[in-house]
């Protein structure tokens, strides 16, 4: 079997990998950076399986339509896929796009849905294993009859409220794992709970208002469980609330479906006429976006900014020169133009979805005991790349590397 990397080897975003000459495509991502940036070459797949619904690994699927490949996934990574095109399309009306309606609508046509099961894909046989990143979130196994590829995608090896952990990786003869959080622990699941629920409720307490960035998925919906399950008054506000809906059809991808139906019940939410109302309420107010690139979140840093009993609280990961990483690092932020000079308290509490350093070796660690030979470290900065590749050759005594974009390896 031949893999060619497409994208987010070496770096994070675009993540896609071809199988032998490209006839089958595992994840097809972009990254929404000025300019957006796709997966490298032209694909006309028979085949496309996609591991989960975030933006860098299947917001660039609708280009693939062309060739109308059969589009395989669980029925909530379907769903988020196709919400995410219709809002790139919306973002990015003006100016030229390299897909446009007509190939959003074949995205539903071409949708074969599946649970975590066995399937047949451009004549591969192909596994879906639980992979405990965001609801719907899978890894991916493909069988050639000859060899067994194991791709794990984003990968999560400890429980959330939302979903549960990882299944235990499958047996393969190659690995294709990411790398994003190599070199770093999160602390204890609780302390982060705790600590970011009292810090909220302090602000609340001295009368202050708190602005809560999240990601639409996945990040809006932890964030208001965990407030609930703390006690704390929240505003929803965002693309968040659709995701909710959407994660609330499909039940047996959450950890607890009622515990989201109490936390959606709990927070109030907000419409877009209604946000001058929303501040000095005594609620936090929870909203996208979680880099504060785009969304509501820039309407409530704008009011909040400048006073210091007002907090904002970063709920992931920072990537460099976004608002959200300007306003923790430098107390400043450029929103829609405009530098705003953070007086208010900003802080950054650890709600990652991804293993980190010791849930990765354990993972991989794991996987060889199952019979993996080769490993491929994808999804990280070039560092942790190649760091992970070498801890695994060094430690593990089996041959791994971290490819680059474009490359082709032989597996099996
Ligand atoms: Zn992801």
């Amino acid at each position: 079997m031949k893999l060619r990397f497409l994208g987010g080897a070496r770096e994070i975003g675009r993540s896609s990998v071809a199988v032998d000459d490209g006839r089958l495509l595992l994840d097809y991502g972009l990254e929404a950076e000025t300019p957006t940036r796709y997966p490298v070459g032209r694909h006309r797949p028979e085949a496309v399986v996609l591991s989960h619904g975030h933006l860098d690994h299947v917001g660039a699927v609708p280009r693939l339509m062309d060739s109308l490949p059969d589009v395989h996934a669980s029925a909530t990574t379907h769903e988020l896929t196709r919400l995410l095109a219709d809002d790139t399309l919306k973002i990015k009306k003006c100016g030229r796009w390299p897909f446009n309606h007509e190939d959003v609508l074949r995205l539903s046509q071409t949708a074969c849905v599946h649970g975590m099961e066995e399937f047949t894909a451009a004549g591969y046989t192909v596994e879906l294993h639980r992979a405990g990143h965001i609801p719907g979130s899978a890894s991916i196994v493909v069988d050639d009859g000859d060899t067994r590829l194991l791709y794990t995608g984003d990968v999560n090896t400890r429980d959330t409220r939302l979903v549960e952990r990882a299944e235990e990786p499958p047996s393969a003869d190659a690995v294709v794992v990411e790398s994003t959080y190599l070199g770093h622990e999160h602390p204890p699941r609780k302390q982060v709970e705790e600590g970011f629920a009292r810090s909220v409720r302090e602000t609340l307490y001295e009368g202050g208002d708190v602005v809560v960035p999240v990601f639409a998925i996945g990040r809006t919906q932890e964030i208001l469980m965990v407030l609930y399950e703390h006690d704390v008054p929240c505003y929803v506000d965002g693309m968040g609330r659709r995701v909710t809906r959407l994660f609330r059809q499909h039940p047996d991808d959450l950890r607890n479906p009622d515990a989201l139906k109490r936390a959606w019940n709990h927070a109030q939410e907000v419409n877009p006429g209604e946000r001058d109302r929303v501040l000095g309420q005594g609620k936090a107010v929870v909203t996208t976006s979680g880099m504060m690139t785009g969304g509501p979140v820039g309407y409530y840093a704008r009011r909040i900014h400048s006073h210091p009993t007002n907090k904002l609280c970063l709920t992931g990961y920072q990537v460099a020169g976004t608002p959200g990483r300007e306003a923790y690092e430098r107390k400043r932020a450029e929103i829609d133009g405009d530098m705003l000079p953070f007086s208010a308290q900003v802080e950054l509490h650890d709600f990652s979805a991804h293993a980190d350093d010791s849930g990765l070796k354990q993972y991989v660690e794991r996987a060889v005991e199952a019979g993996a030979e080769q490993v491929y470290t994808v999804h990280g900065d070039e560092h942790e790349c190649h760091e992970f590749a070498g801890w695994i050759e060094r430690e593990l005594g089996v041959e791994a590397r971290a490819p680059e974009v474009g490359e082709e390896v032989e597996v099996g």
